[in-house]
């Protein structure tokens, strides 16, 4: 492990250890630190999708909400809905990646140039022309199409991530989504995706993602829920080595970036070379696990309807050490999403405290993976999806700093997103817009999945006044901790955000299961459509 508290802000925060509990934090943190030191401890080895300790941090989860008094709502009644994956993990002596030009081919070093995905069957051997498309999106109605002027028709699509500033968020980013996207590319014949990492937008270093590439890459077992059903390649391109790419093509790796940063809409054209890939891998199948728990609503009613909370359990496992630790603990992503969630529980399960519609908390396996638990649960709900009134989505909030701004994603899309903004008001807490809304995240985490199915979201994360020395803990954070194994339970949080969170996410789910009407989207919300008939 790694201690990492950057020196200016020691001195500033009066910050404690998630280990190492003092009696100045409320109960609710010291509650909440119990839960995160047991999801985020050395012996869950980082709660990969499908391994016995996801298994083990499952049966915790099951045996709180059964504490609090909630019911089990998986299948079966038990706690638990099984999740059927496949499982691949990558043979990369065996495995190559070339560029082939006319005259020379021109192999690619994985971890260096780019990385297999693991999350489709990748082809014994294919070879195919390439095409770039742009930033291979298509947004017709906001007149932007990266596949207007181009034929993809058994050719491997190579693109930068990101969008133009053109296309308004939040559709910007629904566009990116992997299943979004590779939907567009199917339908007109593709073979193949490859993603060249956008260094402006890319969350940490590349070496952070080169060594996740041992990682196991998964996918859901049941085909008809398998969205990338078809994909034969698909390939992460490290930015530093992308030029090689475009050799012959009479446009430079340097000039499209030139035009990303500048926001400017990317030319598309056919690339020189083909690609040719052998892949092999180890594949198996795997079973992970959603929990599911049921706080029953006391209006006889209401009762029938749901407000879901969701936050991932899973993380990234055991993989590459960094700093000599190879434990990805995942403490802030997101043991301490679901801790908020088991605290919130623990104080709406009394007789009294009962809002009057249900409230189903459902903690998700798969979400590093692609957000597949939560898709899984929307593609085969335990309750009807019908009766679901609104998601509230806990995910890597980072209590890491006093809770007095908050990031509502979704905020301005549905009412659901204006109790969240009147909750937040009564706790004394500004809602903040999001900083960075290139980084998509309306679109990163489980809630999008709801979102897909017509339900009113809402997302939360912690956010800071910029360059408030806050705001530079947050941002020190992403790079120092996310997706690392200093994500661990050495590192600071502020004592009372997480109490703060917990009455906060308790408060809103009260009001919007109180509330007489379940949420609408807002008439001018481009998530609406996934609502209509
Ligand atoms: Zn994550």
């Amino acid at each position: 492990m790694r201690h990492f508290i950057p020196s200016f802000l020691g001195a500033l925060l009066v910050a404690l250890l998630v280990t190492g509990a003092t009696s100045a934090e409320p109960p609710e943190t010291l509650r909440w630190r119990d839960h995160v030191d047991f999801l985020a401890s050395d012996a869950m080895r980082g709660r990969q999708t499908g391994s016995p300790e996801h298994l083990k941090a499952a049966q915790y989860v099951a045996s709180q909400f059964k504490s609090f008094g909630l019911e089990p709502a998986g299948v079966h009644g038990s706690f638990l809905q099984p999740v059927p994956f496949v499982w691949r993990r990558i043979d990369e002596p065996h495995t190559q990646v070339a560029l082939v030009f006319a005259d020379h081919v021109e192999p690619l070093v994985l971890g260096m140039d780019a990385t297999v995905s693991m999350a489709i069957d990748e082809p014994d051997s294919l070879e195919a022309p390439l095409v770039f498309a742009g930033y291979g999106i298509s947004v017709p109605e906001q007149g932007y199409d990266d596949l207007a002027k181009i034929d993809v028709k058994g050719k491997v699509v190579v693109y930068l991530n990101g969008g133009p500033a053109s296309v308004t968020e939040p559709r910007r980013s629904q566009a990116q989504f992997a299943g979004e996207r590779w939907a567009r590319f199917k339908e007109r014949g593709a073979l193949g995706l490859i993603a060249i990492r956008n260094p402006r937008r890319a969350e940490g270093p590349w070496e952070i993602v080169a060594a996740q590439r041992f990682s196991p890459g998964m996918s859901l077992a049941e085909r008809d829920v398998d969205e990338r059903q078809g994909q034969r390649l698909s390939l992460s391109v490290n930015s530093a080595t992308a030029q090689k790419w475009f050799e012959g093509s009479g446009h430079t790796f340097a000039e499209i970036l030139a035009l990303a940063d500048s926001g400017a809409a990317l030319p598309t054209f056919d690339l020189t070379p083909r690609v040719r890939a052998k892949v092999r891998f180890e594949k198996r199948t795997v079973t992970s696990q959603n929990v599911v728990a049921l706080l029953r609503g006391r209006d006889p009613q209401l009762a029938r309807e749901y407000v879901v909370l969701t936050g991932h359990l899973d993380h990234l496992g055991v993989g590459v050490p960094v700093a000599g630790d190879s434990i990805f603990n995942g403490a802030m992503d997101n043991a301490s999403g679901v801790a908020t969630l088991l605290e919130v529980a623990r104080a709406l399960a009394p007789a009294a405290k009962r809002p009057k519609r249900s409230v189903l908390f459902v903690v998700v396996t798969g979400e590093e993976k692609g957000l597949l638990g939560s898709y899984y649960w929307t593609k085969r709900p335990t309750e009807p999806l019908g009766k679901v009134a609104a998601n509230v989505s806990i995910d890597m909030v980072l209590p890491i700093v006093p809770l007095r701004y908050l990031i509502i994603q979704g905020v301005d899309e549905s009412t659901l997103g204006d109790l969240a903004r009147s909750e937040a008001k009564d706790s004394g807490i500004d809602v903040l817009p999001d900083p960075e809304p290139q980084r998509n995240r309306f679109i990163r985490s489980d809630q999008f999945n709801f979102i897909r199915a017509g339900i009113p979201a809402v997302a939360l994360s912690a956010g800071a006044v910029k360059g408030s020395p806050e705001d530079s803990l947050l941002h020190a954070w992403i790079r120092d901790r996310y997706h690392q194994p200093s994500d661990d339970l050495a590192q600071p949080i502020d004592p009372d955000a997480p109490a703060a969170l917990i009455r906060y996410v308790t408060a809103l789910t009260a009001r919007v299961a109180d509330a007489p009407a379940r949420p609408t989207w807002s008439e001018q919300s481009f998530f609406r459509r996934y609502a209509m008939p």
